[in-house]
């Protein structure tokens, strides 16, 4: 038994492979950070991967403006999101979470696509993502669609796709119109600096006017629960809010808030009430960060 390699160069090619040549025991690969390591670790012989990075699709490896803000093509690599100066601009999270992923290296080839459809819950792109609320452009075998990232989830290493479903991009949308101050950044807490997945981290995208009034916020938190969470009721306690006047009392009742949706396990990594503790106190940083 053996490991082939097919490489569709097209969407219609790539369904004529699903439905003649894969077989059963296929898998996507495009960078290959996640997948070939889990290939040798689980002694895999008998597999087809099907190379998606020879995919032509218009758009499949770029980020481009589109009236409703960025859309960014799955086979995008994580370092693209480094040096595109206008992802760094304004969308600050989503730059920091990729700065955050393992390293220099890792991040040339590792894709946005690989790790939004891993579905790791520690996925620092994908954590920027949600708090950005991306949707993802999807193909699936009944036909294309768009799916809110805050449903593309569906459990541990498993989302919306299946077996046969492709990412196809995901688009980021634009700040409000009203914005001129960003607090956006990405905070993680691993043991160690780089080549690490993380402990705990916390995504968060506010979008305040010029006073510092919290116009619109995002906010995420990864690695504390079996997905990435979107912090929905914690965003909306900040939106209203000047970032600037939030008293003591308000910043102990948006951690509380974005603790409730943690529901870490304990392992190797770290204990159930660390990751709590540690995500409680790095809710505290993002006012700080406010202050800069
Ligand atoms: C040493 C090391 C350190 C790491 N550190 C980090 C870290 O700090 N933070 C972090 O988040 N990750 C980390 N990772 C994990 C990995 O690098 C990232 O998740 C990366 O983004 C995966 O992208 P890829 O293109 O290599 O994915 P691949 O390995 O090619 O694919 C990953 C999975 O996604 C599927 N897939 C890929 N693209 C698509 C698509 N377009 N549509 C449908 N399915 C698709 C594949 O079938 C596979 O199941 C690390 C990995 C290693 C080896």
């Amino acid at each position: 038994m053996a490991i082939q390699v097919l490489r569709p160069s097209n969407l219609p090619e790539l369904k004529k492979v699903l439905r003649t040549g894969a077989g059963k025991n296929f898998r996507f690969i495009a960078g290959g950070t996640d997948v070939l390591p889990q290939i040798a670790k689980d002694d895999i012989r008998d597999l087809t991967l099907i190379d998606i990075t020879g995919i032509n699709s218009a758009g499949f490896f770029a980020v481009k403006r589109y009236s409703g803000g960025y859309k960014a093509g799955a086979g995008v690599k994580v370092d693209d999101l480094i040096t595109n100066k206008e992802i760094g601009l304004h969308y600050p999270v989503l730059k920091e979470a990729a700065l955050s992923l393992a390293s220099n290296q890792i991040r040339q080839v590792a894709t946005i696509g690989g790790n939004l459809c891993t579905a790791s819950p520690s996925g620092d792109v994908a954590c920027a993502l949600m708090a950005l609320e991306a949707g993802c452009g999807i193909s699936l075998p009944a036909g294309k669609k768009q799916v809110s990232i805050l449903k593309f989830f569906t459990g541990v290493r498993k989302t919306v796709l299946g077996k046969t479903g492709l990412l196809l991009s995901v688009d980021i949308p634009q700040n409000h119109n009203k914005s001129r101050q960003l607090v956006s950044g990405f905070i993680k807490v691993g043991s160690r600096r780089s080549m690490e997945c993380s402990v705990v981290s916390l995504a968060f995208h506010l979008q305040c006017d010029a006073k510092g009034t919290i116009l619109r916020a995002g906010i995420a938190i990864g690695a504390v629960a079996p997905t990435i969470r979107f912090a929905r009721s914690a965003a909306m306690y900040l939106e209203g809010k000047n970032i600037h006047e939030i008293r003591e009392m308000e910043k102990l009742e948006f951690a509380e808030k974005v603790l409730g949706y943690a529901s870490p396990i304990s392992d190797l990594r770290a204990s159930d009430w660390y990751r709590k503790e540690v995500l409680r106190n790095i809710c505290f940083e993002l006012f700080d960060r406010a202050g800069k």
